[in-house]
């Protein structure tokens, strides 16, 4: 763990002064929590302790891997999670003009496996494990009542009436982010009329480790390995029909799962616990402003295509932690506005890069008009055939390949200057 530069001055004065809070305990929240933490900076999380409540799981892909590794936290997850080696993206639209099968394999591109997939509780008790072991990570087991930026500081009142002040706020508080409201950011947002639903299954074939996405016209549905001859399903389709499948019963819905990946997996008998998620596409006009910075699902929310969603906030996490503890290694305030412009800098085109190609690929595949069906068709061909192209799609499906691109020097009028100005996008 870097260590405090001495000579720093000590802005605790006996009153609850961090150099970050870290409002809320979802995944992207624990984790960054854990990392700045690691990297010398004071925090604190607010958070409320409950169990993670919904069955989803998550493929960790990339870097992800070893960004848990780096804060001691994959050792507790690796074996409750399964190798992901192969992902088959499969046309079962049913339409006259359909997309050749594509098969990826991470031996293309020399890596052992794409990634893994684990149950987000399994992850995030081990998060939580985690940061109750780090001596400078100080938790709130509250929630955030309101955050309120001024210049030297933000003010936190929890609900149980607690105040505290932090130098830089992270918010980690998901869809409905009161960080992002309190720092001025807007949102853009759009429903789209899909939901997706979530449950869990055991299967009489062994999964091999491929993950398997079905295209239907209302959405893909995939199977993505788990433990075992185990699988996770997220099945996203109209939320008329998402919720007459999750009011289905065990055998109904088993048959329906069965049916739905043409038995390759063998016989389906699906576990306890469905959940219904309703889809939308969200991204904040800035990722930072007024002492505040957003990770997670208060920065991007995009439909569970390709998986992007956590490995999206778990770089967010990384990003903003790197950050932080060079401005406190340095002496510096960390909710100054060049570290505001700096992490607005990295995030921004990952996020919308990610969240175009996602909106791109699901429009595709839900329209109706022959000429986008063809190009779909098209480029699902190109992938399939052109290994250069294909092998380019999988490196960049895991991590964008610019990630290490240098920050812009510090100037005043720099490209991403607008990070401190809510109304500059
Ligand atoms: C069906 C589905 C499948 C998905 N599959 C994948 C996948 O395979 N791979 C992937 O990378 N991503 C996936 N995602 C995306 C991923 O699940 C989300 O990106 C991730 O769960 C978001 O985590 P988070 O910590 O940002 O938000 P949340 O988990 O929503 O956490 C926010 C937390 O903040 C707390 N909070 C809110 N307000 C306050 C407050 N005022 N004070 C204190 N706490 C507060 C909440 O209680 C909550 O605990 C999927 C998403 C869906 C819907």
């Amino acid at each position: 763990m870097p260590r405090r530069n001495v000579n720093c001055p000590d802005m605790s004065d006996g009153s609850i002064f961090y150099d970050v809070a870290v409002v809320g305990g979802g995944p992207a929240g624990l984790s960054a929590a854990i990392a700045l933490a690691q990297g010398g900076a004071n925090t604190a999380l607010i958070a409320r302790r409950a169990p993670y409540a919904d069955n989803r799981t998550t493929a960790l892909l990339g870097s992800s891997v070893d960004f848990l590794e780096r804060l001691e936290v994959w050792p507790h997850c690796r074996d409750h999670a399964a190798a992901l080696r192969t992902m088959r993206l499969v046309d079962d639209t049913g339409r006259l003009i359909r997309a050749p099968e594509v098969k990826f394999s991470c031996e293309e591109i020399g890596l052992e496996a794409f990634g893994y997939n684990i149950e987000n509780r399994t992850l995030v008790a081990a998060l939580e494990q985690r940061a109750a072991g780090l001596s400078n990570l100080t938790r709130f087991d509250d929630e955030a009542e309101t955050v309120t930026p001024e210049d030297a500081a933000v003010v936190i009142r929890t609900g149980s009436g607690q105040l505290l002040s932090a130098r830089l706020v992270v918010g980690a508080d998901g869809r409905h982010s009161l960080c992002r409201e309190a720092a001025g950011i807007e949102v853009v947002a759009r429903e789209l009329k899909q939901s997706a639903l979530t449950f869990n299954i055991s299967h009489s074939r062994p999964h091999r480790n491929v993950s398997t996405e079905f295209h239907t016209p209302e959405g893909p549905c995939v199977f993505v390995p788990l433990p075992g001859d185990r699988c996770s399903v997220v099945w996203v389709a109209s939320p008329k029909e998402a919720e007459r499948l999750k009011a289905l019963g065990d055998e109904e819905l088993s048959d329906a799962a069965e049916k739905r990946s043409h038995s390759i997996l063998g016989r389906v008998k699906v576990e306890a616990g469905r959940n219904l998620f309703p889809l939308a596409i969200e991204r904040p006009r800035q990722f930072a402003g007024k002492r505040v910075v957003l990770v997670g699902e208060a920065a991007h929310v995009i439909p569970p295509i390709g998986a992007q969603g956590l490995n999206l906030g778990l770089r967010d996490a990384a990003d903003i932690a790197d950050i932080v503890s060079e401005a406190v290694t340095a002496c510096e305030d960390p909710g100054a506005p060049q570290t505001l412009r700096r992490y607005d800098f990295k995030r921004r085109a990952d996020v919308l890069s990610r969240t175009f190609a996602i909106d791109i690929a699901n429009r595709s595949l839900l329209s109706d008009l022959l000429p986008v069906q063809s190009l779909r068709a098209a480029g699902m061909h190109l992938l399939g055939s052109v290994g250069p192209l294909r092998r380019l799609a999988m490196s960049e499906g895991l991590a964008p390949s610019w990630r290490t691109r240098k920050p812009p020097t510090e100037t005043p009028t720099g490209p991403s200057a607008e990070a401190t100005s809510p109304s500059s996008t």
